[in-house]
């Protein structure tokens, strides 16, 4: 029998979480997004929905932080600098003034 396994592979039935990465069969949350849930769209005129997807610096926050779909982040992020423009939203921390 040929062993297929060489020296430098690891075994993932017997992998151990304690180095950094992530265990191989963690459990994955399903992935909502609020939008999709909601059945609405990203407004550019609603301040008080947009501030959830900026950071205190004033970025925007990405889809992995937020659990925004794809489609749903690309219109948010577009509202977001929409919003910007018409000075509704900061381009820069929000605590500067
Ligand atoms: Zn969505």
């Amino acid at each position: 029998m040929q062993n297929y396994k060489t020296e430098g592979q690891r075994d993932t039935k017997n992998y151990s979480p304690s180095s950094n990465r992530r265990p191989t069969f963690s459990p994955r949350k399903k992935r909502v997004c609020y939008f999709c849930s909601k059945g609405i769209e990203p407004d550019y005129k609603n301040v008080v929905q947009l501030k959830n997807y900026i950071s205190d610096k004033g970025k925007i926050l990405p889809s992995k932080v937020t659990k925004t779909c794809a489609k749903h982040q690309r219109r948010v992020a577009k509202a977001i600098k929409r919003s910007r423009m018409i000075s509704l939203l900061s381009f820069v921390d929000k605590y500067r003034e």
